[in-house]
Order: structure tokens, then C-alpha cells, then sequence
């Protein structure tokens, strides 16, 4: 017997239905999956749309996708804070904040109650980092529970999480209600690699499953999930007086990200021939490990502590 006002914990929380969902590729202009699968999908969108889902496509910087290359003058994926989406244009200013703001009138306004529910953003890395969701929220089920349905025989599937307060959220999937960076890898830049686009393209489609398969009615049951949360980016040895880098990555971190860090354990090899260890008391998670995009950044890697998260059964409000 269930007395009045007791919580059945089995019972499943009601989320609002994902009626609007986003899929964007090209907000880095030579990260070719995302690209090559975006226009795929605007092909045959019409066949493939979900009744239950009014699905958006968007080639975030068509610039940047025209030319290949990652930006045309700043990074698109660094300009949704809330300070540059409201930033005044003028003739000087830079194409991508101009796009942001573009972006952010179609998918948004961000943060408001019209904003698409869902939006996923398609991006490579040349890290070897399988699938990751990248979000700003570890408590959101909705994310969670579409990477929990991702797992894939074929790659890895990590749920990587940016503790960073949603003003501050610098990057496109920010825009929705609910969003995530589908972040792939490893691909060089500029190169489409078949086996990585398929990982994508299958990606793409267990999501647009799970979220039909939500908006009809289905529960889905709680369960514990692995989060990855960025701790700190960590730049490569560099001289002091001239600034250019001194080192690599170890051969022995090339490729391993996600394998857990000692004290002690190899990060760089420096050109002179010495080995430079990690430093820190607590064995954290690399990724992003020798990611292309990033040497202007100052980030040679990242580093994550991973916890498990209980993700509570969710199925879609009826009103
Ligand atoms: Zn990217």
C-alpha cells in the first residue's frame, strides 16, 4: 500500500515531449562527418522525419565549411555565452559572432521557452577519443538517457561533463533546452574517414530513436551511469622567452585517452629527450589527448575524474 503523499520510487519522472529537435553539423567547418552526415540527412529528411518530431537541420558556419578550415575569424563554438549572444554588431565585427547570433534567433533564444528542446552538435577530434557526449549538465536525464541508448559495439560511448554555469556555456548545443556535443574521433581535420562517419550517422540514428521512442511513451528505467567531469586543461611544455612548445605528447599517452594517470606516468617527451611525468597526487582521466584544434588554445590535453551518476526512470508528461 502506497500512503498518500509517499513517493513510489519506482514510479518514473514526467518530462516535457522533445517536439523540436536540432541536428547541426559544420560549426567547425573541416570536421568532415559532421558535414558529409548533415547533408546527407537534408537529402533525405523528408523520407526519414519521425512523425512525433519536427527535426531541424543546420550547417552552423557555412564560411568556415566552404573553405574548410575550422573558423573564418573566431571560434563559432566559443561565442553562446550569454555576454557575446548579446553583444552589439557593427561592420567590424567578427563573422562567427555575427553567426552565433543567428544561430541563437533560429534555435532559441537561449534559455528561453522558445527554444528547440533538443539540439545535437556533430564535431571530430583527432584525439582518439571514440563517442563522447559532451554537455554542461550532469544531471540531465534527457542527455544522459540518449547516451545510455548509444552504446555500440563498434566504438566506445563516454558522457563527458563541463561543470560550467549555463550563462557562461560557450558552445552551440547550449542554445537548446536540452543539448549535447557528439564529439568523434580519432579523424584528422579536413579528412572524412568512413568508419568514423558511420559511428556518427549510427549515433545520430539511436538518438532519433530513443527521442520517438520517448515522445510515444515508452519508459525508460532508471539506471547508474559513468560521468567524466573536466577537472583541467593542461598546455604543453613551452620556452619561456619565446613561447613555442618544447615538447609531445608521450608516445606512451598518444592514443590512451581515457586510460587512467599515475603520478609518475609519462605526459610529454620533450625535443631535447627527456620525459616530463604527471605530476599531480590524483589519477585523473586524459582526453582530448594531441586534439589538432587545440594548439592555439594552449590545451596539449584534458583531464577528467569520472563518477557514477544514479539516473532516475524518465518517461514523456501527459498532460
Ligand atoms: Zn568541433
Amino acid at each position: 500500500m502506497v500512503h498518500e503523499g509517499a513517493e513510489d520510487p519506482m514510479a518514473a519522472l514526467g518530462l516535457p515531449a522533445l517536439s523540436r529537435v536540432a541536428i547541426c553539423g559544420g560549426t567547425h567547418g573541416n570536421e568532415l562527418s559532421g558535414v558529409y552526415l548533415l547533408r546527407e540527412l537534408q537529402k533525405s529528411r523528408q523520407e526519414e522525419a519521425p512523425d512525433s518530431v519536427a527535426l531541424v537541420t543546420v550547417m552552423s558556419n557555412p564560411r568556415a565549411v566552404q573553405q574548410c578550415r575550422r573558423y573564418t575569424e573566431t571560434d563559432l563554438n566559443r561565442c553562446f555565452t550569454d555576454a557575446t549572444l548579446s553583444s552589439p554588431i557593427s561592420d567590424r565585427t567578427p563573422y562567427e559572432i555575427v553567426r552565433a547570433q543567428e544561430l541563437n534567433a533560429l534555435l532559441g533564444p537561449k534559455g528561453s521557452a522558445d527554444a528547440v528542446d533538443l539540439v545535437c552538435d556533430l564535431h571530430n577530434t583527432t584525439a582518439n577519443m571514440g563517442l563522447c557526449f559532451i554537455s554542461y549538465s550532469d544531471c540531465d536525464w534527457i542527455c544522459l538517457h540518449i547516451c545510455r541508448h548509444l552504446q555500440m559495439p563498434s566504438t566506445p560511448v563516454r558522457y563527458l561533463h563541463y561543470n560550467i554555469p549555463q550563462s557562461e556555456a560557450y558552445s552551440l548545443e547550449s542554445v537548446g533546452k536540452h543539448g549535447f556535443a557528439m564529439e568523434i574521433g580519432p579523424q584528422p581535420h579536413g579528412v572524412i574517414r568512413a568508419d568514423i562517419m558511420g559511428i556518427m550517422a549510427e549515433g545520430v540514428r539511436l538518438m532519433l530513436d530513443w527521442v520517438c521512442r520517448f515522445n510515444s511513451g515508452e519508459q525508460f528505467k532508471g539506471d547508474k551511469m559513468e560521468v567524466y567531469t573536466l577537472v583541467r586543461n593542461v598546455d604543453y611544455p613551452r620556452d619561456p622567452a619565446t613561447h613555442s612548445i618544447i615538447a609531445a605528447i608521450h608516445p606512451q599517452l598518444q592514443d590512451r585517452d581515457f586510460c587512467l594517470l599515475h603520478h609518475g606516468d609519462p605526459l610529454f617527451l620533450h625535443f631535447s629527450g627527456k620525459t616530463e611525468c604527471y605530476p599531480w597526487a590524483e589519477p585523473l582521466y586524459p582526453f582530448f589527448v594531441n586534439e589538432g584544434a587545440y594548439y592555439e588554445k594552449g590545451i596539449a590535453l584534458s583531464l577528467a575524474h569520472k563518477n557514477t551518476v544514479g539516473i532516475p526512470p524518465i518517461c514523456v508528461q501527459r498532460d
